[in-house]
């Protein structure tokens, strides 16, 4: 029995404790996962937006292009180029002002006096604009791959003079050099937002802290190379510029240009902010926030919250400069609460399996013990049978024998052994009933024929019979009987090997006080029902197997230590009789020593009456 509980603590709850306790330590960083999920997938989304925001410029700039080569189509370049300004506003509402410049560095349009807006370009850009300045720039690099080198064979022939215009200008060939160190020289800035997903490793965290798009000093030229359209952007006075570019392949001693309007931009590049997924939308918010943080577009019109610290961040590109698509928490509150959930949910479930694991465990160990004690008591049972069937037969045998041979003359002997052998025959007859009896029971073929029976008569008649027996082996023997008869609807049979069980056992078990009392009486708490009591002053039966000794092969006083025979299922036979007349056996301790053993069965008052 302790092998296999050692086993099943080793094997099975041993295991299970340890995985339910890594199965509780992994529910500790439930939150943090569940944060790092919600995390990749809104990056994945704010990166989506981006992309989306990205692609949108770059169709706005092939857009810009193509009304450009529209513009030229049947019109020489000077017909064009002093008017471009207008003519691009009228036709292409994304542009603030449209520039053209000439091969010769000078601009041919705007006019600085026509508009205040035109005016601040002029200023601004003159110089830049006609290669005469470098500046620091932002620009898409894979549109137009990094600057040619100067005399580069393949490149158009009027770019390279242009070029080399510029640069003879400039005689030391280092300065020229070190203008495209520069180009390449991108320094990193930080950020203007800090994301509140810091969870990352520590080498990734500095590097989400710091810009990814960096200016580099550069000349319009330079930038141009040998390509034919482009974007660049540039901080003038703190302010976002945005400008495209075009020259037409067969002329491209002509560059058209437009400086972008940024809130109609804006304007533009809202639908992607919408096209956030339905279930998102009522979790997250988008913003696309300008190089300040400061929001310019919104998914949720109203929604404030700290613009700085987005749950999740991407940079748009080198069109929009320190621009971010950012991602914030519209309940932040709520990811907590769903890691509580779910740390609460998988705690319960783990603790139920392992009190599932325990109670089986439990539950198996009873039943297993429960077994073992069964096949114990068999094999006591199937022993104490053989011991008490080989006693009454030895005894039985021996007299017989000796009266067979005449061997005893003495006629009281001769009695005396004759009733010997009726004792023992009957002792025999018991055990052999009750062991079929219970047999009979235990595969539900026992059948009782019940009738009315005055239990009065039948106690009279059954003591009467077992009186001699006990008087002969010198116990004092009281019977209290009522004078009235009391039916009951029972078996007389069964009713009767419950009678001699219980005398059999006062016998059994009494020691030296030799006193047996059987007491009939009528109680009416709360029916009519009577009651027999078998009264001894015997060993008693011993504290904590009280209801034990009921059960079956149970014995309290076994053979070896009390040297008394039994089967163990005379008590047990006596309940399961009484229980099928609706009634009961119990044992109580009597005051002064010894056993009291009740028989309660209902009373049948009409069975009475057919009788009287
Ligand atoms: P057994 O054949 O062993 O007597 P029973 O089922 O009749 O089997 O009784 C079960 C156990 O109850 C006995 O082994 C004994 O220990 C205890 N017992 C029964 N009757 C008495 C009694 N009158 N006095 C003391 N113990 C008793």
């Amino acid at each position: 029995m302790k092998k296999v509980a050692l086993v099943l603590l080793l094997a099975v709850v041993a295991p299970s404790l340890a995985l339910a306790w890594l199965a509780i330590r992994s529910l500790r960083d439930q939150e943090y996962l569940l944060q790092r999920q919600q995390s990749l997938l809104y990056q994945g989304v704010a990166d989506a937006v981006a992309t989306e925001a990205q692609s949108l410029l770059n169709n706005y700039e092939r857009e810009f292009a193509g009304i450009v080569a529209q513009m030229l189509v049947g019109h020489s370049p000077p017909e064009i180029t002093a008017s471009f300004d207008e003519q691009l506003r009228q036709r292409w509402p994304l542009a603030q002002v449209g520039f053209a410049v000439s091969i010769t560095g000078s601009i041919l349009s705007p006019l600085p006096q026509a508009r205040p807006d035109t005016r601040i370009f002029c200023a601004n850009y003159t110089q830049f604009l006609s290669c005469r300045e470098s500046a620091e720039v932002y620009w898409n690099s894979t549109a137009n791959g990094p600057p040619e080198p100067i005399n580069n064979e393949s490149a158009d022939t009027t770019s390279q003079k242009w070029l080399q215009n510029k640069y003879s200008s400039q005689t030391p060939s280092s300065e020229n050099e070190n203008s495209l160190k520069n180009f390449k020289n991108r320094a990193p800035s930080l950020r203007s937002v800090s994301p509140q997903q810091q969870s990352l490793p520590s080498s990734k965290e500095q590097a989400q802290s710091f810009s990814k798009i960096a200016a580099s000093e550069a000349e319009f030229c330079q930038l141009m190379g040998t390509g034919t359209d482009g974007m660049l952007a540039r901080f003038v006075d703190n302010k976002l510029n945005v400008l495209f570019w075009y020259r037409r392949p067969d002329m491209p001693q002509y560059v058209f240009g437009a400086q972008l309007s940024i809130s109609r931009m804006v304007e533009k590049l809202k639908p992607a902010l919408e096209k956030l997924d339905p279930s998102l939308r009522e979790d997250v918010c988008v913003a696309l926030l300008d190089d300040s943080a400061r929001p310019v577009a919104l998914s949720h019109l109203g929604f404030r919250t700290a613009w700085k610290r987005p749950f999740v961040a991407t940079e748009v590109g080198e069109t929009l400069p320190h621009w971010e698509v950012a991602l914030y928490l519209l309940d932040p509150a709520k990811l907590t609460r769903s890691a509580r959930t779910l740390k609460l949910t998988l705690g319960a479930v783990i603790a139920l399996l392992v009190l599932a694991i325990g109670v089986g465990s439990w539950l198996v160990v009873t039943d297993l013990n429960r077994q073992l004690t069964l096949a114990r008591q068999k094999t006591d049972f199937v022993s104490n049978v053989s011991h008490e069937l080989k006693t009454p037969l030895t005894s039985i045998r021996m007299f017989s024998e000796l009266l067979a041979e005449g061997r005893v003359s003495d006629p009281v002997k001769q009695r005396s052994y004759l009733g010997i052998i009726t004792a023992e025959t009957a002792r025999l007859s018991r055990l052999i009933n009750n062991v079929l009896d219970f047999a009979r029971i235990e595969r539900g073929e026992k059948k009782y024929h019940f009738q009315t029976c005055d239990l009065n008569n039948l106690l009279r008649e059954t003591t009467e019979t077992y009186r001699p027996h006990l008087e002969a082996n010198g116990f004092q023997f009281d019977c209290e009987l009522p004078e009235s008869p009391l039916a009951v609807n029972g078996d007389r049979d069964a009713l009767a090997q419950v009678i001699v069980n219980l005398l059999s056992n006062a016998e059994k078990y009494s020691d030296s006080r030799k006193e047996i009392s059987v007491r009939l009486e009528q109680q009416t708490n709360p029916l009519p029902y009577v009651e027999l009591k078998v009264l001894d002053r015997g060993l008693g039966v011993p504290e904590g197997t009280e209801e034990k000794i009921f059960e079956q092969f149970y014995r309290a006083h076994d053979s070896l230590s009390s040297g008394i025979q039994g089967s163990g299922l005379g008590l047990t036979l006596a309940r399961q009789i009484a229980r099928a007349h609706g009634g009961e056996v119990a044992y109580e301790p009597r005051e002064s020593g010894g056993s009291c053993f009740t028989l309660r069965l209902p009373l049948c008052p009409a069975c009475e009456k057919k009788s009287a």
